[in-house]
């Protein structure tokens, strides 16, 4: 039988809060078990770091400007192909259990799916409303734990004698960060270590890295903090006081999802499933951890940019390998079309990682992508719209707005400063390089279709 899918995504988890990363701050002893049962990805990277966009581009394999999704203010137009429909038509079993986050009615409903059982916008952490097949429905308890019994519920009753494809999206561990009662005292006693960026001062770099409202020590809410900070501390114990209050509801969250994932795992493992299933854990997007001193996403800089993405599949995939191939979200879709024998989509702009798996990355496997993040200066945030490009070791960005501008291009040397503090465009020392990716961003914008506004990569051509 064609195997199996078991795609697992939380919502905002950094591969740095994952044991098998290497993390500084937490373990996640089931998250690990798919990662050494099989492949862990070191450089799998979404192409616009926010929640909606990313969840568009994994189903439809597409970059945002194709799918339509580009902000969170737009829906996805369910008209359009995607990875799901596809599956079903060709016999799989498909559902999608927990966040959508796409839009809700007229063609924004989940299509493709069997069974869909999902969260509102963004879903609450307690006591969940959520859409069953359209229904509303309420349930008690804690979204992590009823994602997972929904899931397994669907898993129980499926037809067995035809694959499956389940989509189980964790709500967790997004904003405000609300773990579950068994997790609350977690990490109580103890001091989370800090960033190596936590004290970033923003010099060096653009200046919309100073302008984006996402530190901890100024823009962490009442809510997000859930009590008020003790009186009498300086400016820098504060900070610091504030960023445990995060980081710790936010690891509690990734205890929860570690827990379940561990009884979806279990699940496989008691019906005999483990070896023709694929098994996923993935996120939509990473996050600052405290990093440059910082929570949320959007930026194209490395934490918010890397997805963790640990896969499992005992036919193909050794125990215990890595890859740093550069795999993107526009790769799922190919990648589940391929494992289940179907041809791949000529929509679909992404490729197939299969033969990355498998540890076979192919000679001319992509050595650069392409990113664009559209959300420009939104009221909460004020992270300003940019697109670039990395490579294997560099990384070239472009602020292309003019309100408020000014318009910026960064340039970092990740084996030199892998934590991107110094901003070396002007160096003259990198002007080769900064005429070499000025080519390949034009290059990656013709290849993906994205000509839109402002730039249009004449300078980076005309200096060939
Ligand atoms: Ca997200």
């Amino acid at each position: 039988m064609r195997p199996n899918i078991l795609f697992i995504m939380s919502d905002d988890h950094a591969a740095h809060a994952m044991s098998c990363y290497g993390s500084r701050i937490n373990q996640t002893p089931n998250l690990d078990r798919i990662a050494a049962d099989g492949m862990r990805l070191d450089n799998c990277f979404c192409t616009n770091s926010i929640c909606a966009p990313s969840r568009a581009t994994i189903l439809t394999g597409t970059y945002s400007h194709v799918n339509g999704v580009m902000t969170l203010n737009e829906k996805l137009d369910g008209r359009q192909e995607t990875v799901a429909k596809l599956l079903q038509s060709a016999g799989y079993q498909t559902a999608i259990v927990g966040k959508w986050h796409l839009g809700h009615g007229g063609h924004a409903d989940p299509t493709g799916f069997d069974y869909w059982n999902v969260l509102p916008g963004q879903g609450a952490y307690h006591n969940p409303k959520m859409f069953e097949m359209g229904q509303e429905r309420r349930y008690e308890g804690y979204a992590t734990d009823i994602i997972t019994d929904l899931s397994l519920d669907w898993l129980r009753r499926r037809d067995h004698g035809r694959p499956f494809f389940l989509m189980c999206h964790h709500k967790a561990p997004h904003r405000p960060w609300e773990p579950s009662e068994k997790y609350r005292d977690l990490y109580e006693d103890i001091e989370i270590p800090y960033p190596a960026t936590f004290d970033d001062d923003y010099a060096n770099r653009s200046r919309a890295a100073a302008a984006a409202k996402m530190r901890i020590e100024s823009d962490l809410t009442e809510q997000d903090l859930k009590v008020p900070p003790p009186s009498g501390l300086s400016a820098q114990e504060l900070k610091k006081w504030k960023y445990q209050r995060y980081i710790k509801d936010y690891l509690r969250c990734i205890a929860s999802i570690d827990e379940n994932v561990g009884r979806l795992l279990d699940y496989l493992d008691q019906e005999g499933l483990a070896e023709n299933t694929i098994v996923i854990y993935t996120s939509d997007q990473g996050f600052f951890l405290g990093d440059h001193g910082w929570f949320d996403k959007r930026f194209f800089y490395e934490e918010s940019l890397r997805m963790p993405f640990v896969i499992r599949y005992p036919k193909e995939i050794a125990p215990g390998s890595t890859s740093d191939a550069i795999v993107l979200n526009t790769d799922f879709a190919p990648s589940f079309l391929d494992w289940a024998g179907l041809p791949p989509s000529e929509r679909m702009q992404g490729t197939s990682a299969r033969s990355v798996f498998r540890g076979e990355t192919p000679a001319d496997w992509r050595d650069s992508m392409y990113y664009r993040y559209f959300m420009h200066a939104d009221n909460h945030h004020n992270a300003y719209a940019h697109y670039g490009v990395r490579t294997h070791r560099y990384k070239l960005i472009y602020y292309y707005e003019t309100e408020p501008g000014p318009v910026e291009w960064e340039l970092f040397d990740l084996e030199r400063d892998p934590h991107e503090m110094r901003n070396v465009f002007d160096d003259p020392a990198y002007a080769d390089v900064v005429k070499e990716l000025k080519a390949e961003l034009h290059r990656l914008r013709v290849e993906v279709g994205d000509t839109s506004n402002p730039w249009d990569g004449e300078e980076a051509l005309a200096q060939r």
